[in-house]
């Protein structure tokens, strides 16, 4: 028996940190023959199960080692780097986190960790059966070469079922061979280049690639206007990291914006990258783990996750559309991607490059303070010109009652149409209409769960929680006074506004682009259909905001520009600036000029005359003024802390205690509780905590104190920490 011979506390002790929510790693034993060390991905017992773990560093010998269980075994991946595990801690160490809840989101993909799961074809090995029949020639006619072929697409490939292939390697003619587990990544071609440079171009790569040395960690931002060439330019820099050998990583806020930008990759590298989101089957995310661990997918193009990704020597991180909201994880660990990529490679000693039209203040910030560097590109690519912006001032040209369109922006979209070119109406609203009420009693359909109206789906005949994803049919009668007939839609949204427009433009081909009403046709082929020149309007919500290019389309018109000025975020300004003027900057790509029309009720508003000037500078000095006077960032830190439980006396008792337990210490500021600005949210009830600092401060440090003085939580009640908030709810 081997326990005869093993001696029980035999073998080094080691820490081994689990994906799970506790305070650090756990010892173990590490039986000699298993040669584990630091970054080893092992297999280990916890209770009465066995899950995967990565060692984290020598035991701490705090544990009375005949106590210790041995590691079962060790896995075939290759070891976690260094560069990853300090990546793993110091996320964790940020968001306030526990280190195993953010090693659980580098092993998404536990088959990549173990052997390859062999696959086996047929390939041609003996002579021709004794018994031929049509069918039996028809595959040997199909297996001509000396390829390996899946028993399945070569039955299919010769019109036969499976069993005459079958049938075919019982009598020798055929035998079972090895096929490859895994398509093979393509190399990329660094010589050629499918564009030229323009001047402006050239000299902006050269100043990037001089900025961005591999194997240096630095940050540049790549600050752009709409269709200036930026993503030509920093394709420059990534050709430079894979000249000296390394992985590029892409980071891009939207999936839906990956299909068009992964063919430009094909098109300039002549590779296929891989592509890493949550829409990846199981088989192609376990491709791509594998290919970006073992180096051989050398460019990655990725949505936020991507970062915990194994890169065997990744050389350079690009966030594009770096001031994306999209690029913070709300749930789980909160962090925020592209802070974090600066983080990873400063860890990492890699470049940077932040590249936006509209940069977030943040980064702005951090040129000005020199701790990043920066290119411009003033100018769009070719004979493209800026679109000229104007106000449409909805308190003296507004609409008639009942529609969204004012007069000014109908005979816009009318002249575009006569001149053959395409109108986009921007309105950042899903849905029919985001309130239904009741005529009589003035009764508001809300949500059961959330603290939230239901909007309006009309094409699926549905009330819809865009929060919870609670649905319900829209009633006959009031709910509350149970009259027939009283429920009326209130405000617009994407259905509601292509309804009036149908109904003005009864001849034009209208497109709808709303994340949920993209019926039966994918995103891409509708921005395929849109790009030709097949529709004359589209009516679309952010989704059509960002990246893409419409050669045909010269007028955009904001159906109503207010729409996230109301919110109680700090930065609901800076928001709303950038998602206009990237929306705008949809209009005029081609060859004829662009304009933009936007819809406002307050077209004296500094942000609305900063975008009709086109002056930037005057925008983002202003909201640095008030960002600076009320210490908010990048001028102070603001950490949120939300108190959730089942019952709102629950979560209230905590708070309460919490209240009570706040730390006193100089530069800080705790607001609250007061109850979050959406109270109750998918059941749970919630109140909400603010602290704000001034900038060099331990926000995480106070915090720290600040929990441990008071009880753990119990019950249903949770407490969730945002560190550099983006949210607000
Ligand atoms: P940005 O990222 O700044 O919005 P892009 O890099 O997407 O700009 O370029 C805008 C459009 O102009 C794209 O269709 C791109 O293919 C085209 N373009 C940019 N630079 C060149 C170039 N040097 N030669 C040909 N086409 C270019
Ligand atoms: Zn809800």
């Amino acid at each position: 028996m081997a326990g005869d011979s093993e001696n029980l506390t035999a073998g080094r002790e080691l820490a081994v940190l689990l994906p799970l929510a506790l305070e650090g790693p756990y010892t173990y034993r590490c039986p000699d023959h298993l040669d584990a060390g630091p970054g080893d991905y092992v297999q280990v017992p916890l209770g009465p199960r066995q899950i995967i773990g990565v060692v984290w560093g020598e035991g701490t010998g705090d544990v009375a080692s005949e106590k210790l269980r041995p590691i079962t075994e060790k896995l075939d991946a290759a070891p976690m780097s260094a560069v990853q595990r300090r990546f793993v801690d110091w996320v964790a160490d940020y968001t306030l986190s526990s280190p195993g809840t953010v090693l659980r989101m580098t092993l998404r993909v536990p088959a990549a960790l173990g052997p390859v799961r062999q696959k086996s074809g047929v390939r041609r090995s003996g002579d021709p059966p004794a018994r031929m029949t049509p069918q039996r020639q028809r595959v040997l006619d199909t297996l001509q070469d000396e390829f390996v072929w899946p028993i399945k697409d070569l039955a299919q490939e010769a019109g036969v079922t499976t069993g005459v292939v079958r049938g075919l390697v019982d009598s020798g003619t055929l035998a079972i061979a090895p096929l490859p587990a895994f398509d093979m990544f393509q190399e990329p071609q660094l010589l050629v280049r499918d564009k030229e440079l323009s001047e402006v171009q050239r000299e902006a790569a050269d100043a990037l690639r001089d900025y961005v040395q591999p194997g240096r960690f630095s940050v540049c931002l790549l600050d752009g206007v709409t269709g200036s060439g930026k993503t030509e330019v920093y394709l420059e820099a990534i050709s430079q990291a894979l000249a000296a050998g390394g992985q590029a990583l892409v980071m891009l806020p939207e999936i839906a914006l990956t299909a068009q930008f992964i063919e430009r990759i094909e098109q300039r590298f002549g590779a296929r990258p891989a592509e890493w989101h949550s829409g990846l089957r199981p088989g192609e995310r376990e491709r791509v783990w594998r290919g970006i661990s073992d180096g051989t997918a050398r460019i990655v193009v990725g949505a936020r996750s991507a970062l915990f990704l194994p890169f065997q020597d990744l050389a350079i991180i690009v966030v594009d559309e770096e001031h994306d909201p999209a690029f913070k994880q709300e749930d789980g660990v909160h962090y925020h991607a592209r802070d974090m990529a600066v983080v990873r490679a400063s860890l990492g000693g890699l470049p940077v490059v932040l590249s936006s039209a509209t940069p977030a203040l943040e980064s702005l910030y951090n040129v000005e303070k020199g701790r990043y560097s920066t290119v411009r590109l003033e100018v769009r690519h070719g004979i493209a010109v800026l679109p000229e912006i104007s106000c449409v001032d909805m308190r003296t040209s507004g609409p008639e009652r009942g529609k969204w369109l004012s007069p000014t922006l109908h005979e816009a979209v009318a002249k575009t149409l006569a001149d053959g070119q395409q109108a986009l109406l921007f309105l950042n609203r899903r849905g029919y209409a985001p309130l239904t009420l009741c005529r009589t009693c003035g009764y508001r359909l809300n949500c059961p769960n959330c603290d939230t109206w239901l909007v309006e789906h009309r094409f699926r005949r549905q009330l819809l929680c865009h929060h919870c994803g609670h649905q319900t049919d829209i009633p006959k009668t009031c709910p509350a006074c149970d009259n027939a007939n009283t429920l009326v839609a209130c405000g617009p949204g994407v259905e509601r506004l292509a309804e009036e427009v149908e109904a003005d433009f009864p001849d034009a081909r209208i497109a709808i682009l709303s994340s949920d009403i993209m019926r039966g046709i994918t995103l891409k082929e509708m921005l395929k259909a849109i790009t030709d020149g097949e529709f004359d309007i589209v009516i679309g919500t952010q989704l059509v905001a960002k990246g893409h290019n419409f050669p045909g389309l010269t007028l955009v018109g904001v159906v109503d520009a207010d729409i996230g000025l109301a919110s109680g975020d700090p930065r609901a300004a800076e928001r709303t600036y950038q998602l206009l003027r990237q929306v705008a900057g949809r209009a005029g790509r081609g060859d004829k000029p662009g304009r933009a029309m936007l819809q406002t009720y307050q077209p004296e508003n500094a942000l609305m005359e900063a975008l009709v000037s086109g002056d930037r500078e005057e925008f983002y000095s202003y909201e640095r003024q008030a960002r600076e006077t009320f210490d908010l960032p990048p001028y102070g830190r603001l950490a949120g802390v939300v108190v959730a439980a089942n019952d709102n006396s629950e979560s209230l008792g905590y708070a309460r205690l919490m209240a009570r337990a706040v730390p006193s210490a100089q530069g800080v500021r705790v607001l609250g509780p007061a109850p979050a600005p959406i109270a109750q949210l998918r059941g749970r009830h919630r109140i909400r905590f603010l602290v704000k600092s001034v900038r060099d401060f331990n926000i995480q440090g106070f915090l720290r104190a600040w929990l441990g003085a008071v009880a753990p939580p119990k019950g249903s009640v949770r407490v969730t920490v945002d560190i550099d908030p983006q949210s607000f709810l």
